[in-house]
């Protein structure tokens, strides 16, 4: 039993530098959640709460060390010990299960991944003005072409569909489609955003553009119905399918500088058809000190996409106006990533 004999309020500085020291450490949890993604825990629970002792034995771990990181997630809903010391699967823990429904295991393992993990380390490299192509020799999605899958089963496209599909539902709820429209999804990845609007939306065609390998890797045949999509192979510099209603581009603009964005959003202007429609997919940077994840997505993007960030409302208004187009309303979806949809101008 440990007495407590000191009861002296603290300082506020002196609560200011605990609080600092705490901050410091708050990259502990994301590797420890990529610790037990790698390792499995969530699929050795589904049926029912173990001990450290039983998963270190499941998971081949050294049973006191993977206690010591499950009781750590415990502090953030992540597992749970329950009072006979098992642990047990939470709501948030359900999501690590390689069988959920677009489990994020992949996700995690991809975004705690050492390129993703050295880039946000050093990330003062960047912000010095290194840039991803100096120090790996190649851009971002470059270098995870070359790599490809990992022993662990991830790469950057699935583990990005894993990642991005956890916004999907919030963004095809809050849009209306107008019926027998077409939409492209420019930099669509695997699919599942196309594949959730079309089975939202029965009378919509969907065309999934995206660089040759991906695109042939495609997941919307779980549709089932092959004549509703279609995929297209190219790239978005160059040019995108033509004369759809409906322009996608989610995690696309946020990957690149303005003059970039420009190009690709006068492709879609170029391309679309009258009245059509362009619906940029990414975080809004809210003024001030209010906390969002689009914040924390941006860090991610000083260090491993040149120019790319998270952009504010006047800032994606100016890079529509450049473009032909015009900023006609934003749509809160209810999660970090909202609909900015622009018009022709
Ligand atoms: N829209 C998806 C994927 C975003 S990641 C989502 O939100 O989950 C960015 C996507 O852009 C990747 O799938 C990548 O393959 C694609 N991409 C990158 N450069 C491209 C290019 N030049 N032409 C077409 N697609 C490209």
């Amino acid at each position: 039993m440990i007495e407590h004999i000191n009861d002296t309020k603290l300082s506020e500085s002196e609560t200011a530098g605990l609080f600092l020291l705490e901050r410091s450490l708050d990259y502990v949890y994301s590797a420890a959640l990529r610790a037990v993604a790698l390792l499995g825990v969530a699929d050795h629970l589904v049926d029912g709460p173990k001990t450290a002792a039983e998963l270190a034995q499941l998971t081949e771990a050294d049973e006191s060390s993977l206690y010591r990181v499950l009781r750590l997630l415990a502090t953030k809903e992540v597992f749970r010990q329950n009072e006979s010391g098992q642990f047990e699967l939470t709501a948030p823990a359900q999501h690590l299960r390689t069988d959920a429904p677009s489990s994020l295991r992949s996700g995690v393992l991809w975004v705690t991944d050492e390129v993703m993990w050295g880039s946000i380390g050093e990330i003062v490299r960047n912000v010095r003005g290194e840039t991803f192509k100096k120090i790996h020799g190649m851009n971002f999605f470059e270098y995870w072409k070359e790599r490809g899958v990992s022993s662990d089963g991830y790469d950057f496209h699935n583990a990005y569909d894993s990642f991005s599909n956890k916004e999907n539902e919030f963004l095809v709820r809050n849009y209306d489609f107008p019926n027998g429209s077409t939409v492209v999804d420019v930099g669509g990845n695997l699919g599942a955003l196309l594949l959730g609007i079309l089975r939202r939306n029965p009378t919509l065609h969907g065309i999934l553009f995206d660089q040759p390998h991906v695109v042939n890797r495609n997941r919307l045949g779980e549709l089932g119905d092959d004549k509703r999509w279609e995929i297209s192979p190219g790239d978005f510099f160059k040019s995108v399918p033509k004369n759809a209603d409906f322009y996608m581009l989610k995690y696309v603009i946020h990957d690149w500088n303005d003059e970039d964005c420009i190009r690709i959003l006068r492709n879609c202007r170029e391309a679309m058809a009258p009245g059509g429609r362009v619906l940029v997919m990414d975080p809004v940077i809210p003024k001030g000190n209010t906390p969002h994840i689009g914040k924390l997505l941006d860090q991610l993007l000083i260090g491993v996409c040149e120019g790319g960030r998270e952009r504010k409302e006047e800032e994606f208004r100016q890079l529509f106006a450049r473009a032909g187009l015009r900023l006609n309303r934003v749509i809160d979806t209810g999660c970090h990533v909202s609909i900015i949809e622009a018009v022709a101008d």
